[in-house]
């Protein structure tokens, strides 16, 4: 069984083919300047040279046929023809309340998207364009959608709600949604299946540091916490995000800068993160530890700070649940970067008795049991793969028809 995973943007597109079957991906592409000059689409077949095609795409309609042109080129394709495919698996970024988990998308589903845009401007409109554009030039293909929100809504009242009066909520829908969603539902329920942990009763954190970066704390594979909340603002100090910060700041950042509302938020998703404290270096990890290396201060600052904002949201979450099975690293930092595992392990969680292993953690990438054996709480890299859990979930829908 073939499903092709679509990810659209404002102006890029990403996809992937994946056999069922043997979990193999066949291709995997990048369409990017949807809509603005010089737009071009990069094709990956594993052990092959890119395909690339330079061609001015006006819209994701455009993109969409051009993936279809290389997924089944002569040279370049993976698959004969487009009928080869037997699901197509959309990520979606809001969901608002009203999806808990993936669905069949029809015209309700679309209607439904369509409403939440107000909660995300930017992601939901190309979403939506990329599902119409693959019904159009897929008529009859089933499509379904994975929504970012989805495992969030797991999470009960006392997690969700903010401290604000209770209108906002009810009538606006202002509450903690949380973001990564499939990262965090993947990787917490394979740190179950492969750590032979309770499905029922397993607490879990997963530690999603990426550029974005989010935490999540799950019973069983249910939210009970994440970190992120109505926008992917709150929480950790990402590469480029702030994270929480006291919204106090943005009046009087406002008032010294002479900023609005809207440019002090693009200061806090774009300028801010470990890019910001460290003075402009870098959003990249790689950047800022060489940097520190070299003796930067705000380098060195903005990784300690990171790791202990990561280091305290554990604590939080092992509180929230009244214990820890589980911990587990996840996304480019979490998956690439053994040192800042093991520091925030090593500093900070020796108290619930941690005990990582440094030459389990010695790795990159794949999935391993990082702690040493006799650590109270199993430590784990586990590679996160949200394509895949896309993909998972389309099946699944199919099959239950
Ligand atoms: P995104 O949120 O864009 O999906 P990723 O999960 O791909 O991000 O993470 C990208 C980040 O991972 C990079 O910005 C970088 O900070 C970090 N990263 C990747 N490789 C390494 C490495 N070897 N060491 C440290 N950090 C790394």
């Amino acid at each position: 069984m073939k499903v092709l995973v679509i990810n659209c943007g404002s102006s890029s597109l990403k996809y992937q083919i994946i056999e069922m079957d043997t979990r193999e991906v066949l291709c995997k592409g990048l369409v990017e300047r949807i809509g603005i000059e010089g737009s071009l689409l990069t094709h990956k077949v594993p052990g092959k040279d890119n395909f690339v095609i330079k061609e001015d795409m006006k819209d994701h309609q455009r993109a969409v046929e051009l993936v279809m042109a290389a997924i089944t080129d002569a040279d370049h394709g993976v698959i004969k023809s487009v009928d080869e495919i037997d699901a197509i698996g959309h990520r979606v970024v809001h969901g608002g309340q009203k999806f808990a988990k993936s669905v069949r998308i029809d015209d309700e589903v679309k209607a439904a998207l369509r409403e939440c845009v107000p909660l995300a401007p930017l992601h939901n409109p190309a979403n939506i364009l990329g599902i119409e554009a693959c019904e159009k030039a897929m008529p009859g293909k089933p499509n379904f959608g994975t929504f970012d929100t989805a495992f969030g809504m797991g999470m009960e009242p006392k997690a969700f709600l903010y401290g604000l009066p209770i209108e906002y909520y009810k009538d606006y829908e202002v509450r903690r949604y949380g973001f990564h969603g499939a990262s965090h539902d993947y990787v917490s329920h394979r740190a179950i299946e492969i750590g032979g942990l309770d499905p029922e009763k397993a607490k879990v954190i997963v530690c999603h540091l990426g550029n974005g970066a989010s935490i999540s704390a799950s019973i069983g594979g249910k939210c009970v916490d994440t970190s992120m909340g109505l926008t992917p603002l709150e929480g950790l100090i990402m590469g480029t995000r702030s994270g929480s910060v006291d919204p106090g700041i943005m009046q009087f950042i406002c008032k010294k800068e002479n900023l609005d509302i809207d440019g002090i938020l693009a200061v806090l998703n774009k300028k801010s993160g470990v890019l910001g404290m460290s003075g402009g270096i870098s959003s990249d990890f790689r950047d800022i530890e060489k940097a520190a290396a070299e003796g930067n201060e705000d380098a060195e600052n903005a990784l300690k700070a990171y790791r202990f904002r990561v280091a305290k949201y554990i604590g939080a979450y092992a509180a929230a649940m009244n214990g820890v099975d589980c911990i587990c690293f996840t996304a480019g930092v979490g998956e690439n970067d053994k040192n800042t595992r093991q520091l925030i392990c090593d500093e900070y969680l020796g108290f619930l008795g941690v005990k990582i292993d440094p030459e389990r953690n010695d790795i990159r990438g794949k999935e391993a049991l990082i702690s040493t054996d006799d650590s109270k709480v199993k430590v784990y890299l586990l590679p996160t793969d949200e394509e895949l859990k896309i993909a998972m979930d389309a099946v699944k829908l199919l099959q239950e028809g």
